[in-house]
């Protein structure tokens, strides 16, 4: 894939001063910091080691002549290729570097992501640091009436739980974690590399202890070291009145066990509710098809109408009232879920066509037709028989 100009990569001009693409720097570098996308880490890294490239160069005097005549690839192939001074060997971003509201200033930066070559600070990704603990996520399926009403259901997860053995230490009881003889529990180990920058000091991961900065000499038995172990967890979930479908309830702390002093994650569950056979609902609003009889709806009529917690309503629609007529119950819809405040029911009538009279009720209405002035029906045995 081309390389994208550096002057695109920082959204900056060519003949940008060294302060406006030091400032354009900033901003990216912030807004495309790994830390900062949890959500889509690796675009984000990919797109933060893009714009750190583009810094490389662009904020170096001698470099930027360099790119300005013979572009990215020459003459000796700058910037964070395979050749040059951060490539993709050595690349890797901390993961404990800790929040950033501001970089105080652009050397932090660099002190987290490259080492010594900048700010003098530590790089390599930080095994023993703290870090939260895993999300887990499940799906549960519940009814429309116990979406409209709330419940409480129980539900099985299986999730990584603290050792109860060695209480997540990994050593064998009346033992413990010796500290790495070989990074002094640092979990890293300095490098000092030659580049065409000169010295520049990296940090790499412990081998010994894998960035732990402790080594178990005698394992748990129960968890084998790691120092948590697999566990069905039966877990009471309190579902409130008038969730939606593919709402999300979040229990914290549910989640897995965090490492190195990191909280628990949480626990996301995704509510399903599955259809009704007659509710349905729209927004806080239940609604619902009632049938009604020709005559209930020429006449008007009391009904009954049945309501989603299992009540009847009695309702009163006037004489004269049309098929496909809504009429609202109000306030006996959903719950609101953030606040006060209570859906209407509505319901939408559907007059019936009888398929079947009696003799008594034929005659009836042809009588009536025959006073409305319609057209009489035509007789069961045919007019010409
Ligand atoms: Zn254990
Ligand atoms: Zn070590």
């Amino acid at each position: 894939m081309a390389k994208r100009d550096y002057y695109e990569v920082l959204g900056v001009n060519k003949n940008a001063s060294d302060d406006e693409i030091k400032k354009a720097y900033r901003k990216l570098a912030k807004k495309y910091h790994p830390d900062a996308n949890p959500d889509n880490k690796q675009e984000a890294e990919a797109k933060f080691k893009e714009v750190n490239e583009a810094y490389e160069t662009l904020s170096d005097s001698q470099k930027r002549r360099m790119y300005d005549q013979f572009g990215p690839d020459g003459p000796q192939g700058f910037g964070g290729g395979a050749g040059g001074p951060f490539g993709n060997g050595t690349y890797t971003y901390s993961t404990g570097f800790d929040g950033f509201s501001d970089f105080g200033d652009l050397g932090d930066i660099f002190s987290s992501f490259f080492g010594g070559g900048f700010g003098g600070g530590s790089r390599a990704s930080r095994q023993n640091a703290a870090r939260k603990g895993a999300d887990l996520r499940y799906d549960l399926e519940i009814s429309f009436e116990e979406s409209f009403l709330g419940t409480e259901r129980y539900v099985t997860i299986n999730r990584r739980e603290t050792c109860p053995t060695c209480h997540g230490e990994g050593s064998k009881p009346g033992t413990h974690p010796e500290t790495c003889s070989v990074c002094h529990g640092t979990g890293q180990i300095k490098q000092v590399q030659t580049t065409i920058l000169g010295q520049m000091q990296t940090m790499r991961t412990c081998s010994n202890c894998h960035g732990t900065g402790k080594v178990i000499k005698e394992p748990c038995e129960n968890c084998r070291g790691k120092g948590t172990v697999r566990n069905q967890v039966r877990l009471s979930v309190k579902i409130p009145a008038g969730v939606d479908d593919n709402q999300t309830i979040v229990l914290r702390g549910e989640g897995e066990p965090g490492e190195n002093g990191g909280g628990k994650g949480d626990l996301y569950i995704t509510v399903h509710v599955k259809r009704h056979s007659i509710y349905t609902r729209k927004g806080n609003n239940v609604l619902c098809d009632i049938p009604i009889t020709f005559t209930q709806a020429t006449l008007g009529a009391e009904l009954k109408i049945p309501m989603v917690d299992g009540t009847m309503e009695n309702y009163r629609i006037p004489d004269s009232t049309q098929t496909g007529t809504k009429f609202v119950i109000r306030g006996k819809g959903f719950k609101n879920l953030n606040g006060s405040g209570q859906g209407d029911f509505i319901f939408q009538v559907v007059v019936q066509v009888p398929k079947k009279l009696t003799q008594e009720q034929r005659n009836l209405l042809v009588e009536l037709a025959k006073t409305m002035n319609e057209q009489p029906p035509v007789k069961k045995r045919g007019i010409f028989g």
